[in-house]
């Protein structure tokens, strides 16, 4: 996720020579490739600036943004030692930047709280002194701690404000760093507005086209590829996954290669085309193995298990899945074994052993429980949820307005966030991409969310996520008045289906009616799977009248639906109820239950047809 400030690195430094100068001007050129001895050096820069206490302090400040990264803990020594100077110099800016350094430190060394602390420090402070660098960056640095703990509005009200700052400055890679973190909250499943995410990962990709920043047009390609998987739109999200591959190539981005391999594999595979899967898998399990990264030969190796089982490889998809498990399994690792043990108890039954199986269901069900228990807890963060960027855009333009942007402090700020750059750019060189770990945890998180909530068959929400979600529109609609309007509808004779096809044959005909209904619907528009071959679809901010041409369509394009592979000449037709909000109603089951009724008058008048709820009666 830092990849896009890297090209600050390159900066040219307007160091006079004066020997604490020099040295800091030294520090900056090798600090990429020799952060210790830069460290060394900032050290010996600011004993080097004796009596002047500014240089001294920039010289700390720099080491201290250097070394968060490499040795957070000597960071935060650092920091603390140079905060009581400042102190005493009163030199009050000095001490802004000292403590976002600090809490950068502690976020790297996963005390968050303490990061979050500092950060708030830092920007209230930031704002108060007039520093719109020092704010920006504990702006942005906040709104991406706060996305990492789900809460999404806050956060991006933060990177909102710090992106109209970056705008006011005029530093371009800043703002498409800003621009990328907020794309990246857009692009989270719990916030899954994937269209604006979209829209912004491509504004990226153009920017940095053109201004030839090539690894970070690769990651913004990966991002799109990324996010129109996770819209079902996969052809096009292969499309995207090999123009970052093609980049990355041509970089020599052997790390980059790998992940992207991984993820074009078991893009494939979902594609139903396994056995084109195997070659990027195997080539990202050779990458990942010769770069020592366990973790990223254990998820390959999980995936080329799902891959050889959908190959009907058995053997080979027990091996594998067997070395996932054992990785996975010390210390247990429940997003991952989730998915193991899912698959292992399905190849194990093909292959007749009945009691590793069953042990391996057995061993599923209790990682469900402690998943859904962590869901539990994460569900009142998803409630926080507010989708008031735009609002909280204006306010902060007025803000912004009013706040003069001094030059001076302007200039005094410069030579500061060029460290602040070079940290950043060391946790990519360091770490070696950590915008790719970044972006997998938030894919594994979104794996774990995903399973607890997701219907196996069809991919759509499950009955229970989906009436949540419907009882997050009924709140929003109960306080602000927001109308929607929700759909029922049921597969016409599906028995039929089972009977004369087999059950196989049904699967097939439900995960397609799924499909084909989701992509006839809006983007916002949220379906789910609520009983065997019932469905239900919640259209936000949707009067009646268009939630009837809406199921009118739906059933049009499931009624057209070909299912010629199956059995010539199959189709299915299924019967919808639709009911809007009342504001009478006293809870969702009662706007549920007039849905009913209408599919059930849909069914007893013949089928095939869309019926309307019954109009409020009297009184009402
Ligand atoms: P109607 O038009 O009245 O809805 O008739 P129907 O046959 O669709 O209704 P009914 O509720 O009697 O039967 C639904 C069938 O759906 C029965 C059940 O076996 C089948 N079913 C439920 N879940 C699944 C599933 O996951 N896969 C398959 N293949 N069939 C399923
Ligand atoms: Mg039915
Ligand atoms: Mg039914």
């Amino acid at each position: 996720m830092w990849l896009v400030v890297l090209g600050f690195l390159s900066a040219p430094a307007p160091a006079p020579p004066a020997p604490p100068r020099a040295l800091i001007a030294e520090a900056e050129a090798i600090s990429a490739s020799d952060p210790e001895r830069a460290a060394a050096l900032l050290e010996k820069a600011a004993i080097a600036a004796g009596a002047d206490g500014a240089l001294r302090l920039e010289a700390l400040s720099a080491r201290c943004w250097l070394l968060a990264v490499v040795s957070p803990s000597e960071a935060i020594r650092t920091a603390e030692a140079a905060m009581a100077e400042a102190r005493r110099l009163h030199l009050e800016r000095s001490i802004v930047d000292l403590r976002v350094c600090r809490g950068y430190a502690h976020e790297r060394s996963d005390r968050l709280d303490d990061a979050a602390r500092d950060y708030q420090f830092g920007v209230e402070e930031g704002a108060r002194l007039s520093e719109p660098k020092a704010t920006a960056m504990a702006l942005v640095l906040r709104g991406e701690l706060r996305h990492g703990r789900g809460l999404y509005g806050p956060a991006l009200e933060d990177l909102v404000a710090a992106h109209r700052l970056e705008v006011q400055l005029g530093r371009r890679p800043k703002q498409s760093y800003a621009l990328n973190a907020i794309a990246n909250v857009y692009a989270d499943r719990n916030v899954g507005d994937y269209a604006r995410a979209l829209e912004y990962y491509r504004q990226l990709l153009a920017t940095h086209l053109a201004d030839g920043r090539a690894a970070e047009a690769a990651t913004a390609h990966f991002n799109i590829g990324s996010t129109l998987e996770t819209i079902g739109e996969l052809g096009a999200a292969l499309d995207a996954y090999k123009a970052s591959r093609k980049i990355s190539v041509e970089l020599h981005a052997s790390s980059e290669i790998a992940y992207v391999d991984r993820s074009i594999g078991i893009l494939l595979t979902r594609m139903g085309r396994a056995a084109a899967a195997l070659v990027p898998l195997r080539n990202a399990l050779a990458a990942f193995r010769a770069a020592d990264d366990h973790d990223m030969v254990a998820a390959t190796r999980l995936s080329l298990g799902v891959t050889f089982s959908r190959l009907g490889r058995l053997d080979a998809a027990l091996a594998e899945l067997r070395a996932a498990q054992a990785h996975y399994e010390a210390p247990p690792n429940d997003r991952f074994l989730d998915r193991i043990y899912e698959e292992l108890a399905v190849v194990e039954a093909t292959q007749g052993n009945w009691r590793a199986a069953h042990e391996a269901q057995g061993r599923l069900l209790e990682t469900r429980r402690r998943l859904a228990e962590s869901l539990q807890a994460e569900h009142t963060a998803r409630l926080r949820v507010q989708f008031d960027s735009e609002k909280k855009e204006q306010e902060n333009r007025a803000l912004l307005q009013e706040r003069a942007l001094r030059e001076q402090a302007l200039r005094d700020a410069e030579r500061i966030s060029r460290w602040q750059q070079v940290s950043i750019g060391l946790g990519v060189a360091v770490l070696a991409l950590l915008a790719h770990a970044v972006r997998r945890q938030a894919r594994e998180t979104g794996r774990m969310r995903d399973l607890a909530m997701t219907d196996a068959l069809t991919r759509l929400a499950n009955r229970r996520h989906f009436l949540a979600l419907a009882e997050q529109a009924f709140d929003s609609a109960r306080r602000l008045g927001a109308a929607f309007s929700v759909i029922v509808f049921d597969i016409d004779h599906f028995k039929r289906v089972n009977d004369t096809l087999g059950h196989e044959a049904g699967d097939k005909v439900l995960q397609r009616v799924a499909a084909a209904g989701r992509a006839a619907l809006r983007p916002h528009d949220r379906m789910g799977r609520i009983g065997g071959e019932e469905f239900a679809v919640l259209l936000p901010v949707t009067r009646l009248a268009e939630a009837t041409a809406i199921a009118e369509r739906l059933r049009g394009t499931v009624a057209g639906h070909e299912f010629d592979d199956l059995a010539p000449g199959t189709r299915v037709s299924s019967s919808f109820g639709v009911a809007e909000w009342r504001r009478e109603d006293s809870t969702l089951a009662a706007l549920v239950r007039r849905a009913d009724a209408a599919l059930y008058r849909a069914k007893a008048g013949g089928r095939d047809r869309v019926e309307v709820e019954e109009p409020a009666g009297p009184g009402a």
